[in-house]
């Protein structure tokens, strides 16, 4: 989809736009965004920070150490409930926008999905996508 796009939670006591255009989308199937969305996981656009605006509302913030062993801050509607995009504590300049927020995501597609070894039997995992066990950039473990 061509930029600017526009989304917002389900109630619309939160507003946001995009000023980046989106076709790219990353899965991630860790047991946190299971949890968080009541689903299979989380689907998200990676954009820099400085590219979505929040046109209303303040979204909640709910921080947690990450499988990866970082601080992600997940933030949603608090009225609500919709999860709406996170950022590491270490790269706020990133944001993973959960792309079911989006007012039109069509044109979009899954090329990787991420914490495949957590993912559910009945998860959809497009075999042509890139796959990642756990974290693609997560910083090596002594
Ligand atoms: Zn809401
Ligand atoms: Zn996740």
């Amino acid at each position: 989809m061509p930029a600017p796009l526009s989304g917002g939670c389900l109630c619309g006591a939160i507003r946001y736009t995009v000023s980046v255009s989106i076709t790219e989308l990353r899965a991630c199937h860790c047991r946190d965004c299971q949890k968080s969305t009541g689903g299979a996981g989380t689907v998200n656009a990676v954009i820099p920070s400085a590219a979505m605006q929040i046109a209303k509302g303040t979204p909640k913030r709910y921080s947690v150490t990450a499988d990866s062993g970082r601080t992600l801050h997940r933030f949603f509607c608090g009225d609500c409930g919709s999860p709406l995009f996170s950022r590491r504590e270490t790269t706020p300049e990133n944001t993973a926008l959960r792309i079911g927020t989006l007012d039109d995501s069509s044109g979009m597609k899954i090329t990787a999905n991420i914490w495949t070894r957590s993912a559910r039997p009945w998860a959809y995992i497009d075999p042509a996508s890139q796959q990642f066990p756990g974290q693609p950039d997560a910083p090596a473990k002594k």
